[in-house]
């Protein structure tokens, strides 16, 4: 096992906010093309208007994991419309309300918001897994972080298992039938086409990932003053 913190910082809410706007940003032509083939074609254009907004409220300072998602989340849900507005405001407002007053996230703690957030997703949007939404990459990557976790993976593994399951449900979406949302209009017709929803929840879990597993390896390099190592 590579030494890394047990732990994310306090500090750590910035860092992945930026890498959310990064992925969201670089790929909303993507989104929107996608989308254009089964809906109206906006998706990268609403997600990269609120994920853009988000960044400008965060103003300067540190800021918590907590406080970044619930930022994002209050932003998406109150600042943009479409049906991504209130599926991603929930899946990060219950995110960041999992996360409590922790100053400090472990994996297990990071498990319970990715729980949460896929519970909010659920309840709101009432689709399942297979339904050719965002809930085919987010319900196998929520299995895959628990089944690492539960297996003894560290905190990155669990986020690469997450993330790599994400990618693989986003692709198996190219198969389904959409059965909800403006895409289910389309029948048989919806089949042969990525779902933008689920490739941009993959584009959400990647960055988070990467973004902590970068954090959780620089502040095990850097020369610590207490805080207990993992493995
Ligand atoms: P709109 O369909 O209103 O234009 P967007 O284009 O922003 O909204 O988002 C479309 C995406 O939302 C779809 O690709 C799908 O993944 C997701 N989606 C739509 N309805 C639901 C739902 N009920 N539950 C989960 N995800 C949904
Ligand atoms: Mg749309």
């Amino acid at each position: 096992m590579s030494a890394e913190l047990a732990t994310l910082g306090p500090d750590a809410g910035r860092p992945v906010l930026e890498a959310l706007i990064a992925a969201i940003h670089g790929n909303a032509a993507h989104l929107s093309a996608l989308d254009g083939a089964t809906g109206d074609g906006d998706h990268g254009v609403n997600m990269n208007k609120g994920f853009t907004r988000a960044g400008q409220l965060l103003g300067p300072g540190d800021a918590s994991l907590a406080r970044a998602l619930s930022l994002l989340g209050q932003t998406l849900l109150t600042e943009v419309g479409g049906a991504m507005g209130p599926l991603y405001g929930s899946f990060f407002l219950d995110m960041a309300a999992a996360a409590g007053n922790e100053p400090a996230i472990s994996g297990d703690t990071f498990g319970r918001m990715l729980a949460a957030g896929l519970a909010a997703v659920l309840d709101v949007g009432e689709a399942r897994a297979g339904d050719k939404t965002l809930l085919d990459a987010l319900v196998p990557a929520e299995t895959a972080y628990r089944a690492s976790r539960g297996a003894g993976g560290s905190f990155s593994d669990a986020l690469g298992a997450m993330a790599d399951a994400a990618v693989t449900g986003a692709e198996s979406t190219r198969d389904m039938i959409a059965r909800v949302g403006r895409a289910s209009r389309l029948g048989e017709r919806s089949r042969g086409h990525v779902d933008a929803g689920a490739t941009s929840c993959a584009l959400i879990l990647g960055a988070l990932a990467a973004s902590i597993t970068t954090q959780l390896a620089a502040s095990a390099e850097a020369p610590q003053a207490g805080p207990e190592r993992a493995q």
